[in-house]
């Protein structure tokens, strides 16, 4: 497994990838859901590239920049048997080395939802997923579902600029009570860790009753928001069920559709999702 740190250790490294090569994107702090994105790439491609990089510009002035968890060694330890062929884990240095002033945003797609409660977060990711693509030239790019709002973004992007890259999205893994495994779960301490399953409770509860027939998204929408209710430490910051596509909010649910909430337990701020039709 080869690690590269600079741009140049990474391009040397990438020359030495034969074969089509998949690069799965990540912010580090490794879990089993990334884990799954790896084994995937690794199914469908010659060789695999991971990136650990939190990036900075992703997160706003008052989100969890400094205290996102970091644990290279542990990151390492995780991939080490799963024949991963390269770690790209630069610095915020060299990628955004001194005079940076180049940025690439997705227009409407960006607005709602994350975009709303974020402002700024998605010209971050599509920024620094346009650098990862440039250097690294994969084939095939794998995302996690779980980051609906994300992977439709970065698919406009991929068409709007012609990357040649395919986009790989894969299935949310979650805890055995339903709770969608992320790197921010760690936050959630003692009486916390219960109270997130909420979020997988309200999105199969409007699952359940758009499987019974419900068709009318306000109702879907005041469903999940009763669920939510019910749980004292949880504070919605918005709950949709919107077009899969388009991102824009339903009156009745036809064909693919995205059930959507970001919700804070305590300080600890969760992002779910479920897919319909
Ligand atoms: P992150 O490190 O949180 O930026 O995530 C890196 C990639 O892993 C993103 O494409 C995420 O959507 C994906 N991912 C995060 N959590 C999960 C999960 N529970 N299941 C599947 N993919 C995930």
């Amino acid at each position: 497994m080869m690690i590269a740190s600079s741009i140049d250790e990474l391009q040397v490294a990438r020359r030495l990838l034969d074969g089509t090569v998949g690069l799965v994107p990540t912010m580090g702090y490794l879990h089993e859901g990334h884990l799954s994105l790896i084994r995937l790439a690794k199914s469908e491609c010659d060789r695999v590239a991971i990136s650990i990089f939190v990036n900075p510009t992703q997160f706003g002035a008052n989100e969890d920049l400094s205290k996102y968890p970091r644990d290279l060694e542990r990151d390492l330890k995780l991939i080490d048997p799963l024949g991963v062929d390269l770690v790209w884990n630069p610095t915020p240095e060299v990628m955004y080395p001194p005079g940076y002033q180049t940025w690439v945003e997705v227009e409407s797609l960006t607005r709602p939802l994350e975009g709303s409660m974020r402002p700024g977060h998605f010209k971050g990711v599509t920024t620094v997923v346009a650098k990862l693509f440039n250097a690294v030239q994969p084939h095939r790019a794998y995302f996690g579902q779980k980051d609906a709002q994300q992977a439709a973004v970065i698919r406009q992007m991929v068409r709007d600029l012609n990357f040649p890259i395919e986009l790989v999205v894969c299935p949310t893994l979650r805890e055995a009570d339903g709770l969608a495994m992320s790197s921010r779960n760690k936050y959630l301490e003692g009486a916390d860790r219960q109270s997130a399953t909420v979020l997988f409770r309200a999105l199969s509860a409007a699952k359940s009753a758009y499987e019974n027939g419900e068709r009318d998204a306000e109702k879907l929408r005041a469903l999940m928001k009763e669920v939510l209710a019910s749980e004292p430490k949880a504070n919605p910051q918005y709950v949709s069920c919107a077009d899969y596509d388009t991102l824009e909010e339903l009156d009745t649910v036809k064909g693919k559709s995205l059930l959507s909430m970001a919700v804070l337990i305590g300080k600890t701020r969760l992002i779910d999702n479920f897919v319909l039709g």
